[in-house]
């Protein structure tokens, strides 16, 4: 009989885990039925002992295709407020809570569809173990999904933008929107000031990020 993959991904991380290993094995992962969805196993990518990690929430359309994380239009939003925040983009790892694209179909597009709660639990051994290897001092959960299943549930973007919170994955942890949503704002002007704002919770961290260091 045909070995039936594991239905944890905690049982398919190597024992002596390095990123490549992971990564790897992650594109085996059926722990959830995402992977039934998405092209490919969307692993994080970046700099393997980064000072900074960006964590959101899954890979999209463009991510899927690719196989890269954060290089679809939200991605080169993010690209533009690190340039701006002066933070040098190689030197930061770019992961999701969820690596798989969950979507539904509209017409001929495939629509973002947001992560439950159990796909991002199934998925949640991943993202430690990439946050064990990288052992990033300063973590930045982007849009909501990533902040709650980081944070708490009870945590709110919208309240608590750009504040660090006490927490045991890195010295330095906090949240900001999702590039995604600052594409979505509803004119220019909105969507100058979003960025405008996103770029200052990067910068906040940048600064915060000097200090430890000094
Ligand atoms: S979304 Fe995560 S848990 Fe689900 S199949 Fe993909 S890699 Fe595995």
């Amino acid at each position: 009989m045909p070995k039936r993959p594991p239905s944890d991904a905690a049982e398919l991380i190597p024992d002596r885990p390095t990123l490549a290993s992971v990564r790897a094995a992650a594109t085996r992962c059926r722990a959830c039925d995402l992977w039934k969805r998405g092209t490919q196993t969307v692993f994080g990518e970046g700099a393997s002992k980064a000072e900074l990690m960006f964590v959101g929430e899954q890979p999209g359309d463009q991510e899927d295709l690719a196989g890269h994380p954060f290089v679809g239009p939200a991605g080169k939003l993010l690209d533009r407020a690190l340039v701006e925040a002066g933070i040098d983009r190689g030197a930061v790892y770019v992961t999701n809570v969820v690596k798989h694209f969950k979507w539904e179909p509209r017409g001929k597009r495939r629509i973002h569809k947001k992560p439950n709660a159990a796909e991002i639990a199934a998925c949640r051994p991943w993202l430690d173990t990439e946050i064990e290897l990288v052992k990033p001092r300063a973590i930045v959960c982007l849009g909501a999904t990533a902040a709650q299943a980081l944070l708490g549930r009870q945590f709110k973007v919208t309240a608590h933008r750009g504040e660090f919170v006490p927490s045991s994955l890195a010295p330095l942890v906090t949240a900001t929107v999702h590039p995604s949503s600052i594409l979505r704002a509803p004119d220019e002007e909105s969507r100058h000031l979003e960025m405008e704002r996103f770029t200052d919770d990067l910068r906040k961290v940048a600064r915060a990020l000097k200090q430890k260091s000094s």
